[in-house]
């Protein structure tokens, strides 16, 4: 099967935002590594406020996972809700899930302001479960959810799950209707645009190559290497994710970069498309290896998956076509003889303990480790950033957690271990 390798979100935008062609400015108040959601609401919010802020970006705007992701706009965190309890206790759990529905409600906030086409739908979200003992699973599941955080989760059993998705394959499945649907890539350049008409500074094509702290006129700043010159800031916001390289070492340290692959056919007649997805939800079963999918705007099936765990490489990504076709008709026989029209790949930021993360790295500002949650997370940790830095107070119930870091092997730039993680994850979808 030959597919063109490339990724059919950047094909929906028009009108891509554009860095500035001048030259960087000597000082800065706050420098921002990285053009994804989260540097990119950090830099709205701040320009908001009247800080003067450059975003400093390698590639292109939103050029890492923010354009290449599912658009899924996620309520919850990847860990369950006991093994959240468990480890930080109900109160701090309690913050941390009404952070996430927050930050759907901020992400539908920034498009509803800025006025950013993106195909916005509050849609919700469908889990299908892989075995009966995933389906039994969620009635706790959604009573705890109700009991913790007062928040709704719809059950809908096997016999009931056709006006859900057009699939037999599933024990059933779990709904929650806060969730939404973008175009992520649509998204990425409305908040670059709404940043920039805020004030703040896009420089694209602008690689960090290394940050020093130094004193001038006796206040602790940072003296910042680019590939396009030097620059002095007061405040570094590290929003570099799973592409953050050793240029920042500290936290580089952190991240285990994991390759994620998606899908798209051709568009789908409608009729066809409503049987696949009657309710138009964001999609993901309930293995750890797991799948996720969504029909696009114009109707084309969009399907994902970690066929490989190593970063995106031509290879990767080339195999993934195949291997997630072949997963796509495993749930959809109806697509068998559909063309796929792109295929791209995408690299995932997760830390070790699988929970996002804030806070100061050699007194630089970061966020990261939002893994599958991202497109809502970062947008809503690059705002609480930028008020950090404004000087609100720290309360992001993410901030003061425990950051370990990951074994070597499955770090950023040293990867050898992920293999064997992503033979236990398949082992443990196996036999769990
Ligand atoms: C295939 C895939 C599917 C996904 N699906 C979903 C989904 O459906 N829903 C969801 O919520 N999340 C999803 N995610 C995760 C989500 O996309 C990310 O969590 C989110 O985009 C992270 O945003 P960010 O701003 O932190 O990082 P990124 O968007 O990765 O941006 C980081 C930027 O920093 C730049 N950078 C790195 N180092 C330097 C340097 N030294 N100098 C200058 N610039 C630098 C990079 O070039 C990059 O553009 C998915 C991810 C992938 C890969």
């Amino acid at each position: 099967m030959s597919v063109k390798q490339s990724n059919y979100w950047l094909d929906t935008v028009s009108e891509p935002a554009k860095g500035v062609a001048q030259p960087l400015p000597d000082n800065v108040d706050v420098a921002v590594v990285g053009a994804g959601f989260c540097g990119l609401s950090a830099a709205r919010t701040l320009a908001k406020h009247g800080v003067h802020v450059a975003v400093l970006e390698a590639e292109t705007l939103g050029w890492g996972a923010s354009c290449r992701n599912g658009g899924m706009v996620l309520t919850g965190m990847k860990l369950p809700v006991p093994t959240l309890i468990s480890r930080y206790g109900r109160e701090l759990v309690q913050r941390m899930y009404a952070a996430s529905l927050e930050s759907i409600d901020l992400v539908a906030q920034i498009v509803k302001e800025e006025a950013i086409a993106c195909s916005f739908s509050r849609c919700g979200h469908l889990e299908v479960a892989c075995k009966q003992a995933h389906f039994d699973a969620y009635a706790e599941a959604a009573a705890c959810v109700k009991r913790e955080f007062n928040h709704e989760l719809g059950i809908i059993p096997k016999g009931e799950l056709r006006r859900e998705i057009g699939s037999d394959i599933y024990f059933g499945g779990l709904v929650d209707e806060t969730s939404a649907g973008v175009n992520p890539a649509q998204y990425v350049a409305g908040l670059a645009k709404a940043a920039q008409r805020a004030g703040a500074a896009l420089f694209d094509h602008t690689r960090v190559l290394g940050v020093k702290q130094q004193r001038s006129a006796g206040a602790r700043c940072f003296r910042v290497e680019t590939s396009r010159g030097s620059l002095e800031a007061k405040e570094v916001l590290l929003a570099s994710g799973a592409y953050t390289t050793s240029a920042t070492p500290a936290l580089s340290k952190k991240v285990i970069p994991i390759g994620s692959y998606i899908i798209a056919t051709g568009p789908l007649p409608a009729d066809l498309a409503r049987e696949l997805s009657p309710r138009n939800r964001m999609i993901y079963d309930s293995k750890h290896f797991l799948f996720y999918y969504r029909l696009t705007p114009d109707n084309r099936m969009l399907f994902g998956g970690r066929a490989a765990f190593f970063p995106e490489s031509e290879s990767t990504v080339r195999e993934s076509a195949e291997l997630l076709r072949r997963g796509m008709i495993g749930v959809y026989p109806q697509l068998r003889d559909t063309k796929v029209d792109y295929v791209w790949g995408g690299t995932l930021d997760f830390a070790f303990d699988v929970m996002p993360h804030s806070g100061k790295l050699d007194d630089m500002h970061f966020a990261l480790g939002f893994a599958g949650h991202g497109v809502a997370a970062a947008t809503w940790m690059g705002a609480k950033l930028a008020g950090v830095i404004c000087g609100h107070p720290d309360d992001s119930p993410f901030s003061k957690i425990p950051f370990a870091n990951p074994p070597i092997g499955l770090r950023s730039g040293n990867t050898w271990a992920l293999p064997l993680a992503g033979l236990y994850y398949r082992l443990l979808d196996f036999f769990t």
